[in-house]
């Protein structure tokens, strides 16, 4: 009889659903720790959010801003990736449901799903005005704004040219004040040598927003910077007005109603269902509320981050729903999880605002980094590095630096391309 080497212990199994910048954060920081890593989520890639406009105005190219999870992941034979939907969470067996209607079991989980578009509850205007969260939300927004000017070459009616060559963002926060400038400089710099019946600076830029400000996170100096610059580039800038209906023919705000073909929504976000799977509380976004451990209440091996979440800030303002701080709490719930496999208890999550940027156009942005404050060129400068500096892989960095270098000098955006149809396709 030989004698039995005993089984090594079973590696504490760790779900984490969703693989954004709080996800694969944990994912990363995980590394080296005694467990199993299960990661599950719906897309195969991993998606750089704040550069999602540029795919939208054909300044970058999708697969300048993605990466396939499995590849980010291919070193960690510890990381299992699933390319599934999660549909529910049975917290009392200890098992995350998926829609195909699989089960992963979990001894830890890690709910880092995000949010979505919110359309205050006029979700039948989302065909008129689609959002953009994913890279098909980008490339169809980028089909729509550039078959806009393609029909308008073609149309004789003064009207409906006028139509098609109005764009309308509804929502004046970072990404709306991105799509407007951006796309006021497609319309100004890029195209205006590429078409012959249209003058393409005949394209209005109109930006609407029902609070009083440009870019309300910022400080009021800041957006009244942000604002002059938008309009140095043409665009209309509506404030203080509500829009009331979207349809194929336009939009009405404030009871004016505007003709326009491509309207754009960046109004408003809600949280992913997260909250509802658990039946745990949420805010009026959805958003589960978390403990300062950013465990889910009567859960504490369940843990919840990203924009997902609310949770206090150290100023006791919420946590701002942007990549640094589900990055900030990826790190936390890693570090977390290590201490506990440990013995440890660990002490509550601390968000560190570390600043706030936003890009209007070309050599123009705003940053409030608290006591420093910059707009103009060298904004603009540091918004770039910064950005190129998050990106993942420096072929991706060179290859986007190279784009923003080409449309700095030449105004080139070199994406321009119609995918997902013919011409003879509709919106
Ligand atoms: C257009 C745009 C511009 C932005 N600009 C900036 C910016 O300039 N600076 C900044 O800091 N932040 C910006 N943000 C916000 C930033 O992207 C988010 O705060 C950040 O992505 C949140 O990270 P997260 O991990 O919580 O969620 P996400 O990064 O959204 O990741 C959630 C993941 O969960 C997956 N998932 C969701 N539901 C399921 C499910 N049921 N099953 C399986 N998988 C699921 C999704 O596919 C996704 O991969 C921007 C966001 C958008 C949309």
């Amino acid at each position: 009889m030989t004698a039995q080497s005993p089984r090594p212990p079973e590696p504490h199994r760790v779900v984490i659903v969703g693989a954004g910048f709080g996800g694969l954060e944990a994912t990363y920081r995980l590394a080296g720790a005694p467990v199993s890593i299960t990661l599950i989520d719906r897309r195969n890639h991993h998606l750089f959010q704040p550069l999602l406009y540029q795919v939208a105005t054909a300044a970058l190219a999708t697969s300048e801003i993605a990466w396939p999870i499995r590849y980010l992941l291919r070193g960690r034979s510890e990381v299992t990736t699933l390319f599934a939907t999660v549909s529910g969470v049975d917290a009392q067996t200890k098992r995350v449901m998926l829609e195909d209607g699989g089960t992963i079991a979990y001894d830890t989980l890690v709910l880092a799903t995000g949010a979505r578009h919110a359309y205050f509850g006029h979700d039948e205007w989302e065909p008129f005005a689609p959002g953009l969260k994913t890279l098909e939300d980008a490339t169809t927004l980028r089909r729509r704004i550039l078959v806009a000017f393609e029909r308008a070459e073609r149309e004789t009616d003064p009207q409906r040219r006028a139509a098609l060559l109005t764009f309308v963002i509804i929502g004046a926060g970072p990404t709306g004040v991105e799509l407007a400038g951006t796309i006021a400089e497609l319309a100004r710099d890029t195209l205006p040598p590429d078409f012959r019946n249209i003058d393409t600076h005949d394209a209005r830029v109109v930006l609407i927003e029902a609070g009083p400000r440009v870019l309300a996170g910022f400080p009021e100096d800041l957006s009244a910077y942000a604002q002059r610059s938008l309009e140095d580039l043409g665009v209309e800038v509506v404030l203080g007005m509500a829009v009331t209906e979207c349809s194929a023919e336009g939009v009405v705000y404030g009871g004016n109603r505007l003709e326009a073909k491509t309207l754009i929504w960046a109004a408003g976000v809600r949280a992913s269902r997260a909250a509802e799977w658990l039946g745990a509380p949420s805010d009026r976004a959805g958003r589960l509320e978390v403990l300062p451990d950013l465990t889910v209440p009567g859960h504490p091996d369940i843990f919840a981050i990203g924009d997902t979440v609310v949770v206090a800030g150290p100023d006791g303002k919420p946590v701002p729903g942007i990549a640094p701080a589900a990055k900030q709490q990826g790190r936390y719930v890693a570090e977390s999880i290590k201490a506990r496999l440990r013995g440890e208890v660990p002490g509550p999550f601390r968000y560190k605002h570390s600043g706030s940027l936003a890009q209007i156009g070309k050599r123009k942005a705003v940053i409030d980094f608290g006591r420093i404050k910059l707009r103009g060129a060298l904004a603009w400068w540091i918004w770039g590095i910064a950005h190129i500096y998050f990106l993942i892989g420096l072929r991706n960095r060179l290859s986007v630096a190279l784009s923003w270098l080409w449309i700095y000098a030449r105004d080139q955006r070199v994406a321009r391309l119609i995918t997902q149809g013919s011409s003879k396709v509709g919106r």
